[in-house]
């Protein structure tokens, strides 16, 4: 309310701030929440701080129903507001009072309170919901995985529409509490930690917490009958994993590849500092997807991953996102390369420590095996587009543009950087260029045209500088060094998104 705060004098300031305002001054909140590759994801006038989702789900029809109470603060006077969300909504309550509602768009709740909310302030508001997820689409698209013995919620960008209305966008990061009941027999998975479960006249509640802020796609859903493993990580970290009971064949190399969960948190601090958060782990549950992705805490990963044997590489890719894209997470969806290129980097680092590469022959590797005329250089890591966003030029030349970075700023500001970065954003958001200017003030060098050629420019850059001997490696006639052995294993990791 500027108007009131410049007008002449405190005595006609202070009418006016006793005058309540005019309904002219509240304002509907965007339908979303302004980022350019998804218009219409998140929403305006308002920040979720805490999500509470109360659910019930029945396997054998996919039935979902729920109570969620979200606290909120808003950003404007706002004579509405959107949720994003997909189910059949019964009632809405903001503030203790009956609110209407509507939908429009592609996913849009569109929530009239009955009375206008001012900007700063609290706001709670509690949706009950029913309805089968598998039926409901937006864009003409489901994310919703049903599995013989239940279903699962992991997708990214967007998955929380079916099964829970959020602000669906990560810039607007939140604590959950997830408490969902399911059959007796059946297991309910999410993030964080299992605070406790009861059981009740042939059901079973499962009460997760997550007291760290969270992205809207990184909170994940899975009800089957799984086998939960746990253990600990050397710095005490508890460990939950939990394995489909039906992943066939894949069992043996799933759970080969998973329970290395906590060996490879403890390597990965090494380079990128303590753990963020207080439990992690991963399941694999029976669906016939390909992909995995990094949910926050516990990670999802596709029985079909492990068709070939352990991966520990896919492992290590989704841990590292914990810290590059979980804790410190992108500002928009533009920003993607500061979750990939460096999950795709942890991948090379743990070539070399497995003794399958280095990281500076896996970037020789790929840069020699795309021609100049190939498409992969057309994409652009640091602004691909929402078509390009999971290319696996975003990965492979996001990772090149990484250790180019680290040739030129040299191994002592380089690996200060990779650690140092989770902390200057920690439970935040950070863009491309936030991470320009941090590693420019580490290493005392101006990187902007570094950044530009290898992130910005749609052509493959003029070679990189030579470090070590790695050059004089053996070559092909069309002069591409050989395979580093590690090349499929990480490779198998590009369908992490390509669902
Ligand atoms: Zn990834």
């Amino acid at each position: 309310m500027h108007r009131r705060l410049i007008a002449p004098g405190a005595l006609a300031a202070s009418l006016l701030l006793a005058i309540p305002a005019s309904a002219a001054d509240y304002t509907p909140g965007a339908p979303g929440i302004g980022d350019p590759y998804y218009p219409a994801y998140g929403n305006g006038g308002y920040d979720v701080s805490h999500y509470d989702l109360r659910l019930t789900y029945q396997p054998t029809t996919d039935e979902l129903e729920g109570t969620a109470t979200l606290l909120a603060t808003t950003t404007q006077d706002l004579s509405r507001f959107d949720l994003d969300f997909l189910l059949d909504v019964s009632e809405v309550r903001v503030n203790g009072a009956k609110a209407s509602f509507t939908t429009s768009g592609q996913h849009e709740l569109e929530i009239t309170p009955a009375t206008p909310l001012p900007k700063g302030t609290p706001v709670t508001v509690v949706v009950r919901y029913s309805g089968v997820p598998s039926t409901k689409s937006a864009y003409g698209f489901s994310t919703w995985h049903r599995t013989p013995d239940g279903a699962v919620a992991a997708d990214e960008p967007e998955s929380a529409w079916w099964w829970y209305p959020s602000n669906d966008h990560p810039s607007d990061k939140a604590t959950y509490d997830v408490s969902v009941a399911v059959p007796d027999g059946t297991q309910a998975i999410s993030n964080g930690t299992l605070q406790s479960t009861s059981s009740q006249r042939g059901w079973t509640r499962y009460n997760w917490r997550s007291n760290k802020p969270q992205a809207t796609y990184l909170t994940t859903l899975a009800i089957g009958r799984f086998d939960i493993t746990t253990g600990k990580t050397s710095d005490g970290v508890p460990v939950v994993n939990a394995y489909s009971k039906d992943l066939g064949d894949n069992d043996g190399a799933a759970r080969a590849s998973v329970e290395r969960t906590g060996e490879i948190v403890d390597w990965l601090t090494g380079y990128f500092g303590p753990y963020p958060f207080n439990s992690v782990g991963g399941y694999v549950p029976n669906t016939t997807t390909g992909y995995a992705l990094e949910t926050q805490t516990r990670v999802y990963y596709s029985p079909r991953q492990f068709a070939n044997g352990s991966n520990t590489s896919v492992v290590v890719h989704e841990l590292a996102h914990q810290w590059y894209g979980d804790d410190v997470s992108l500002a928009g969806w533009k920003d993607i390369w500061i979750n990939e290129g460096f999950a795709r980097y942890a991948q090379w680092l743990w070539s070399e420590h497995e003794g399958e590469g280095t990281t500076q022959e896996l970037a020789d590797y790929t840069y020699a095996s795309h021609p100049a005329d190939d498409a992969f250089w057309t994409v652009k890591p640091g602004d691909p587009g929402p078509d390009n966003q999971f290319d696996t030029a975003v990965y492979d030349r996001g990772a090149l543009a990484i250790q180019a970075l680290r040739n030129e700023i040299g191994d002592d500001a380089f690996f200060t950087v990779l650690k140092g970065w989770p902390k200057e954003h920690p439970y935040g958001n950070a863009t491309v260029e936030d991470f320009r200017k941090y590693a420019e003030r580490v290493s005392g060098k101006s990187l902007a045209p570094l950044f530009d050629t290898w992130l910005f420019q749609p052509s493959k850059p003029a070679a990189p500088a030579a470090r070590g001997a790695s050059l004089s490696a053996a070559r092909d006639h069309k002069g591409v060094p050989a395979q580093p052995r590690s090349w499929k294993k990480i490779a198998a990791t590009d369908s992490v998104h390509s669902g």
